[in-house]
């Protein structure tokens, strides 16, 4: 879903601008009540759990005394952990940190997949047995997700026993869009790491409560993975510190740098769209407004999803002679691609970030 996840066009009322930083699934209902019209749909991607990279084996030096003991024969090789649980995650950023808490007890189906984009998506059958499948429905939460919702209650309804939805975002402190006319929660939460520790906090205690002789597993991959959110955290403070504070201006295509800016100590001045939702056409005096605290604040470049339409975004960039660079919005690129996880979506980010501003 990169950053396509609030297309324009795809007109949403107004007041809901916050809300529809959704996943628009319209089509699902359509997709539910011709279920021949998934036999043409492509099948979304899925990774399962892979297992756990194996340590490399350092390598042995030739003993040169002769009491040197020999070595320990190898333990016999673990044998392979069958997943205890099938879980769904709406997005390939919050299924990615679900599979590092829950490591090769749970197998893992992501809805909305890298490269997949949410205004097009259709529920596959694949998708649809792993939903119908799944213990565990895990969201992002702060209505991402509200244009799924009917297709996430049909099949959970509320109260259906082993059936659970986790927001992943439940117990965040969050920010608001700029009022009045974004009340609402930003749900761009996974641009601050230290927020992030919460969704880990909120996956490993669903785990362990699904599956309880897992919960010393779920709480030990929970600590190592917070122990690489404090790193990351520490790591982007380092970087960004590279960027004298009067650069520290942010323009995006849509509002979600929110918690980034407010993390580390940038200003949001404005976006293409000046609002979390892409579906408002800006109006020519938003624009100009924009291009006037361009030219205020020097700003050089201007930030954009993988996938946002950026017609708008090059003439602003040709009015204000600044220059589009792309970043990973709202999800993660294919498993070998840049930002193929959490950790390296932000390492690809905050470097492309930290190079086009300093
Ligand atoms: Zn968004």
């Amino acid at each position: 879903m990169p950053s396509a996840l609030h297309r324009r066009g795809d007109a949403a009322p107004d007041g809901d601008r916050l809300r529809s930083c959704a996943i628009a699934g319209r089509s699902f209902g359509r997709a539910i009540a011709l279920p021949g019209l998934l036999l043409l749909v492509a099948t979304t991607a899925c990774r399962t759990p892979t297992a756990a990279p194996i340590a490399p084996v350092a390598p042995t030096r030739m003993a040169s005394h002769p009491a040197v003991p020999p070595l320990a024969p190898a333990p016999a090789p673990t044998a392979v952990v069958s997943p205890t649980l099938d879980v769904i995650a709406t997005t390939s950023l919050v299924g990615d940190v679900v599979k590092a808490v829950g490591g090769e007890r749970v197998a893992v189906h992501v809805l909305i997949g890298p490269d997949s984009d949410p205004h097009d998506y259709k529920p596959s059958p694949g998708d649809l047995a792993a939903i119908e499948a799944a213990t565990i429905v895990f969201e992002n939460g702060l209505h991402l997700e509200v244009s799924l919702e009917p297709l996430l209650a049909s099949f959970h309804p509320a109260g259906d026993r082993g059936a659970q939805r986790i927001a992943v975002s439940d117990g965040i402190a969050t920010m608001r869009g700029a009022p009045p006319a974004d009340p609402a929660d930003n749900p761009h939460v996974w641009w601050d790491p230290v927020r992030v520790k919460v969704w880990v906090r909120n996956i490993a205690a669903a785990l362990a409560a699904a599956d309880p002789p897992g919960s010393a597993v779920y709480q030990a991959n929970a600590t190592a993975y917070t122990a690489e959110l404090d790193a990351l955290d520490i790591w982007i403070r380092a970087q960004t510190s590279a960027i004298p504070p009067d650069r520290r201006v942010l323009v995006t295509d849509h509002e979600v740098l929110g918690y980034f800016a407010a993390a580390y100590g940038f200003t949001e001045i404005g976006a293409v769209v000046p609002s979390v939702s892409t579906e408002a056409e800006p109006s020519a005096k938003d624009l100009a407004a924009l291009e006037a605290a361009i030219a205020a604040h020097g700003v050089t470049a201007i930030f954009t999803g993988e996938t946002v339409p950026t017609a708008l975004g090059e003439r602003v960039a040709a009015d204000t002679g600044t220059r589009l660079v792309s970043i990973y919005a709202e999800a993660l690129s294919a498993p070998d691609g840049p930002a193929g996880t959490y950790v390296a979506f932000m390492h690809h980010n905050v470097t492309t970030i930290v190079e086009a501003l300093r």
